[in-house]
């Protein structure tokens, strides 16, 4: 058969893959044992949902052969084999996942364990070797098929005889070179740490034959004598990590098994363990990744655990098991107490799943409240991946998940000056502080300037600064927390001042009502009140909001596709009393009417600059500072 060349763009994908995906030449043993241990997974599959007979679990295995002389390594396993368009298909195009294709092609049953999806582990054999061939014959087939390539130019697919279903897969290795020596992967003692190493958990065994030696008793000689002979050995332990105890497995394990199976270069931020017995038992392995995978928080990332029945893979994406508040959590569920065909009698196992599900969300509720207490500095780490995503939790579903979730949220505090949790805040308010106040903004800084914050902090109470579009939600779902309300800095009455204070400046407004009306009329539309303020200091005036809408909901609506004219700030210009300010103003009226209502216009337009609004026209705020001054 005529030399075939790989299918475009893979031969330069195999160089890169070559050189640069993997920095570690020995993980190809790895894959292509990841490999051999998916198509036992699918042949598995096959035997349960299509009753193939013939096939029981006990029988399959990989098998893991060196042949010194000829330089080669092989990898047989009796699963599920390839056609030749399947060959062709699946060796003879890079970043061609066949893998893939039967998770999707399956998809409607639910699917399972399949470790492949990337469609280049494959191509790591090349990494160490100068000749690859492929072996298989597919279950079902009377026909099997070799293929064969050294990597560069091509591959041919030729017929061959092999007896039964399966891969025998031969990785002829590279010669040494001053900076490698391919030839330790022929050491016996090297292939077997790393299947210890990398593969201790896959499910079926790994065979190798190790030689030995024993004794030959022979009465009449003096000297004993040994004889060397063969025996087959499994390698790998087979017991996934979660079902192994605390002190079989070890961080570094743990570690490893997350970063390989949820391809993150990464070791996790949280691995939880749990071990349930009871009603339903189920033993988890659940990770919290360390930074916020890519497409996070995208419509694209698909939420779920790995449901496992008796160390069976059922569903490799089950979405029912984790709520969606935390949907970051990864990891693995194993229960003995689903039956296996659980994925197309899915309905008659919601009862279970919804309670191993719960189980779930309070055993990671209980974890990360942990890391919180014991270990601030992490809990920050991940209060930055995914404190939006808890956010997000309060608010959904009709605030459903509030009190599961609000002991979980972090919020800066001006008096602090570090992010603290609601429980905290109100611990450590003074007794005299009655509500939780609020302020929100673009980032902790801009708040940080707002001139209504002043008078607050003078009082020497905290406020939390909110920079997340959400947060006026979850403030609005919360309503109050620890027995304490919220309070937006930007509310009419404070809870301040006492009732002389009060009183003081209705007289004051009341005094001068014509004049903040006229201001008010002046400003044709672009707010319903002009007002004294009871929350200003130094500065001259601020704006805030009357009714249900914020300016920061207002800013977020905007930003939202579609028209929603209902959705405006009622905005309010208010004004210090004791500014200087005002006294002009004051002046300006006894005097100039016009020359107020401009002035006005300019501290309007001022108020919006300090509230981060641009302003409509900047030309003639500029026009109007110099007319005034
Ligand atoms: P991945 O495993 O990420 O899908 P690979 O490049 O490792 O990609 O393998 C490509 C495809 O070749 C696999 O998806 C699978 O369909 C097929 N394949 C590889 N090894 C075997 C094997 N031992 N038995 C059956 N099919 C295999």
């Amino acid at each position: 058969m005529a030399k075939k060349q790989f299918k475009a763009e893979s031969k330069k994908l195999l160089d890169m893959m070559i050189n640069s995906i993997y920095t570690h030449k020995e993980i190809f043993l790895r894959e292509i044992i990841s490999n051999s241990s998916d198509a036992l997974d699918k042949l598995c599959y096959k035997s349960i949902t299509e009753g193939a007979k013939g096939i029981s679990r006990e029988d399959l295995f990989i098998k893991v052969t060196v042949d010194k002389n000829m330089r080669t390594i092989k990898v047989s396993d009796n699963g599920i084999g390839m056609t030749a368009e399947e060959l062709e298909k699946n060796l003879g195009t890079i970043a061609k996942s066949g893998s893939l294709d039967f998770k999707t092609e399956n998809e409607k049953q639910d699917d399972i364990d399949i470790i492949g999806q990337f469609g280049v582990g494959f191509y790591s054999a090349f990494m160490v070797a100068e000749k690859v061939v492929v072996i298989t014959k597919a279950f079902g087939s009377d026909k099997a098929y070799s293929w064969e390539s050294n990597g560069a130019d091509g591959y041919t697919i030729t017929e061959a005889e092999k007896e039964n279903c399966g891969t025998d897969i031969y990785i002829k290795l590279k010669e040494d070179t001053e900076d490698e020596r391919y030839s330790d992967y022929l050491e016996v003692y090297m292939l077997r740490s790393l299947i210890k190493k990398y593969s201790d958990y896959i499910r079926y065994p790994i065979k190798m034959d190790i030689e030995k030696s024993r004794k030959i008793e022979k009465p009449d000689s003096e000297k004993p004598e040994f004889e060397k002979y063969i025996e087959e050995e499994t390698i790998n332990s087979m017991v996934p990590l979660w079902q192994r105890s605390k002190d079989e497995a070890s961080e570094e394990d743990l570690n490893r098994f997350y970063k390989e199976k949820f391809f993150d270069a990464q070791d996790p931020a949280l691995t939880i363990r749990a071990d349930v017995e009871g009603a339903f038992s189920y033993k988890a392995l659940l990770f919290i990744p360390s930074s916020t995978p890519m497409g996070y928080y995208t419509k694209e990332y698909r939420k779920g655990l790995e449901l496992y029945s008796s160390g069976v893979m059922i569903m490799d994406s089950c979405e029912d098991l984790i709520p969606e508040h935390f949907r970051f959590v990864k990891g693995v569920v194993d229960s003995q107490d689903l039956s296996l065909n659980i994925s197309r009698e899915m309905l008659q196992h919601d009862r279970q799943l919804l309670a191993i599900r719960n189980n779930i969300e309070k055993k990671i509720k209980q974890e990360l409240k942990k890391l919180l207490n014991n270990d601030p500095e992490n809990y920050e780490k991940f209060w930055q991946s995914f404190g939006l995503q808890l956010k997000y939790g309060i608010v959904a579903d009709y605030g459903a998940h509030r009190e599961l979730l609000k002991d979980l949220i972090l919020y800066y505090s001006s008096g602090e000056k570090k992010l603290v949790t609601l429980e905290r805040y109100v611990e450590t308010m003074p007794e005299s502080q009655k509500y939780i106040y609020y302020a929100c903004g673009e980032t902790v800084n801009k708040i940080d300037n707002l001139p209504q914050t002043e008078q607050i902090k003078d009082k020497g109470y905290s406020i939390l600064y909110m920079t997340d579009e959400v947060d006026e939600f979850v403030v609005n779902m919360l309503g109050e927390t620890h027995g304490k309300q919220f309070k937006s800095i930007n509310d009419k009455d404070l809870g301040i001042e006492t009732d002389e204070e009060k009183g003081d400046i209705e007289m004051k407004q009341e005094e001068n009502q014509v004049m903040l009306d006229y201001l008010r009329d002046s400003l044709d539309g672009k707010v319903i009140s002009v007002r004294l303020s009871n929350k200003l200091k130094s500065h001259p005036v601020c704006l805030t909001t009357d009714g249900e809408v914020s300016l920061e909901m207002e800013k977020y609506f905007a930003t939202i596709p579609g028209d929603h004219p209902d959705i405006k700030a009622q905005r309010v210009l208010e004004i210090n009393p004791s500014h200087k300010a005002f006294y002009m103003l004051c002046d300006m009226w006894q005097l100039d009417k016009d020359r107020c209502a401009k002035l006005g216009k300019l501290l309007y337009n001022q108020a919006l600059l300090i509230a981060d609004i641009s302003i409509e026209n900047p030309a003639e705020f500029t026009d109007l500072f110099w007319d005034l001054i």
